[in-house]
């Protein structure tokens, strides 16, 4: 019996049609695959339409239609990884193909494997390895093809970070369910919303509203029959970003007990932890803490024995970049494709089938259980430079540290770079930074400011005549990036002076092409074309016609911005943009012509 569209009736319990499609597939009688008598049997037993499974099933890269090689090899060819190698390492490691058929081996490049601090990444048969030798990968592989499949990489702890040290944790390690606790004891939202308010504690997944806002909207909203969510969002898969990979990791109670303090705030009483599904460590430290917290009687039914109740659930994600979109999530959670939503509605009244919806970063979760413990002006007069707060950046690419790193807002960026992540490798100041992934574009060291508003602030620290500012100088502030038409998202790569910065502009469009789910026309088809222009400079380099090139780019992207539904249509011309405003002047790297901009530059990805 179809319960609710995209979940159905499993023995006792609701399930997602896409946690069966798994179960399917995890079958070792299925081969790692979903054979179709198996798919018309989930049909009959479900009651759903042979033709909504096989919808879900094609679009998530997770899930096989076809039997899987006995090794199935890939590579991360994103940021971190491209700048390290990927592609040298996928194009060494193809001969290999040559000595066995596809039903054996196949190898591809794929989108960002959350390993960006240790690349170049190499996947096999979904066991990770990171920064192996070619000849060690090439022995991976012949091991796993003769049967004898080697011991997966265990993530080392980031040798670099001292979580003992961070003040996000206000356990030191030993949950006790303290901000549940007093919750329960004194069940006033404002009180709480208060807090988050005076914090001044934003968002952290990248749009960096105000947290309160949304809690508050949820609070407010009503529902038909009183049902409303709490999501928690994990799925972080923008490149370049793995600092969520550790709060998860190494402070999990915080993130559980961060969703039921919001359910309990806003009247919801069930919630979802959406992870990444590579971060398997992570999905299971986060199981371990919810039923931690369902052993203390803070999450379940009649929590601290008072008559509130809230479930909560892991939820493994099917994969795929778009996941990681608000709508796109909840699409997911629905059971259907990942592809993100209009809006309005707004998800805080219209979200999870049709419910009001309180849908947050992993990082603003945890923070929440820290401000309601030590009160919003804590976490307030954290800040430095007249900025407000605590957050976490991870750092990656051509520095000698990459972690992720808890730092106060308003902390200038060259003390993240050098003084956390060790500098560049090479000791010269960056030759570029991606201040936001590959969303944001790149950024000079030297930002020229002319046709810049400078803040006041900022002017009167610039000599009267000074044609650039410093970035290494910019406090880490997003109101300040954004008042500069800047973008500060969570993931900085820093790129040092070997780096072709229009390779990297290449690259970055193309992730942005294979990533695009296609709902939209003019992402869909202007990523591609994006991705060709990229391809025909580099390959012309000295003729291009750059000037008549900016101006096509520049409409292209106006289209895009206007007609896309979500931000990765609106972001996905801006590596090209960047590079053709600061960088295509420069000196450039001599490189060989190719094919690129003719199809993806390490391998076929799935959809
Ligand atoms: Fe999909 Fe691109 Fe449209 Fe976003 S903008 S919904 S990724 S097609």
């Amino acid at each position: 019996m179809a319960a609710v569209r995209g979940w159905f009736w499993c023995g006792k319990s609701r399930s997602m049609i896409f946690e069966e499609l798994r179960k399917i597939q995890n079958n070792p009688g299925n081969e790692g695959f979903l054979p179709e008598s198996e798919l018309r049997a989930l049909s009959r037993r479900t009651g759903t339409p042979l033709y909504r499974l096989q919808e879900v099933a094609s679009f998530f890269p997770h899930f096989r239609l076809e039997k899987p090689p006995t090794a199935d090899v890939q590579v991360c060819r994103d940021m971190a990884c491209h700048l390290h190698g990927a592609d040298e390492v996928l194009d060494k490691l193809r001969p290999l193909a040559n000595e066995f058929d596809s039903r054996q081996l196949t190898m591809d490049g794929v989108s960002c494997l959350g390993r960006c601090d240790r690349g170049p990444v190499a996947c096999v048969n979904h066991h990770y390895f990171s920064q192996h030798s070619l000849g060690e990968l090439e022995t991976i592989i012949r091991e796993t093809i003769a049967g004898r499949p080697p011991q997966a990489d265990h993530d080392p702890p980031l040798p670099f970070v001292d979580p003992a040290h961070w003040k996000i944790d206000p356990y030191a390690g030993k949950p006790d369910y303290r901000a549940i606790r007093e919750f329960i004891q004194n069940p006033d939202s404002a009180r709480v919303l208060k807090e988050l308010e005076t914090a001044d504690l934003l968002g952290m997944g990248g749009a960096g509203a105000p947290a309160v806002r949304k809690w508050t909207d949820v609070w407010q909203s009503a529902s038909p029959d009183g049902e409303k969510f709490v999501v928690c969002n994990g799925d972080e898969s923008e490149p370049g970003t793995f600092k969520d990979r550790e709060i998860l990791l190494l402070k999990p109670y915080l993130v559980v007990e961060g969703v039921i303090l919001a359910g309990l705030v806003v009247g919801a009483s069930r919630g979802f932890i959406f992870i990444r599904h590579e971060y398997a460590d992570q999905i299971a430290a986060v199981r371990r803490a919810v039923a931690d917290a369902e052993s203390q009687n803070a999450c379940g039914v009649s929590i601290l024995g008072q008559n509130r109740s809230f479930t909560l659930e892991v939820v493994e994600s099917p994969g795929g970049y778009i996941c990681g979109e608000q709508g796109a999530l909840i699409e997911t959670l629905e059971g259907n494709r990942a592809q993100p939503r209009n809006r309005p509605p707004q998800l805080e009244t219209n979200g999870l089938w049709n419910k009001p919806t309180l849908l947050s970063n992993v990082e603003t979760y945890a923070w929440a259980v820290t401000i309601a413990i030590y009160g919003g002006a804590w976490y307030r007069d954290q800040g430095l430079n007249g900025c407000k707060g605590l957050r976490f950046f991870s750092v990656s690419g051509d520095v000698k540290r990459p972690g992720a790193f808890e730092v106060p807002i308003g902390l200038p960026l060259g003390e993240l770079i050098n003084t956390c992540a060790g500098g560049t490798l090479d000791g010269r100041p960056p030759a570029a930074l991606a201040p936001s992934g590959p969303s944001g574009g790149f950024l000079p060291a030297r930002l020229p400011i002319e046709g810049k508003r400078l803040p006041e602030a900022l002017r009167a620290k610039l000599p009267p005549d000074a044609t650039h500012l410093d970035l290494l100088d910019l406090p880490l502030d997003l109101a300040l990036f954004r008042q500069l038409g800047l973008m500060l998202g969570a993931g900085i790569v820093v790129y040092g002076h070997r780096a072709d910065m229009l390779d990297q502009a290449l690259n970055c469009t193309e992730f942005f092409r294979n990533e695009s789910c296609g709902k939209c026309v003019p992402c869909r088809i202007g990523s591609q074309k994006l991705v060709e222009i990229a391809g025909e400079i580099a390959r012309s380099r000295r003729d291009a016609n750059l000037a008549a090139t900016r101006e096509f780019v520049r409409e292209l992207a106006q289209a895009m911005e206007m007609t896309s539904i979500c931000g990765l249509g609106v972001s996905a011309p801006n590596p090209l943009i960047s590079w053709l405003k600061y960088f295509s002047t420069a000196p450039q790297p001599e490189r060989p012509a190719t094919d690129q901009g003719q199809k993806p530059v390490l391998g076929e990805r799935r959809r």
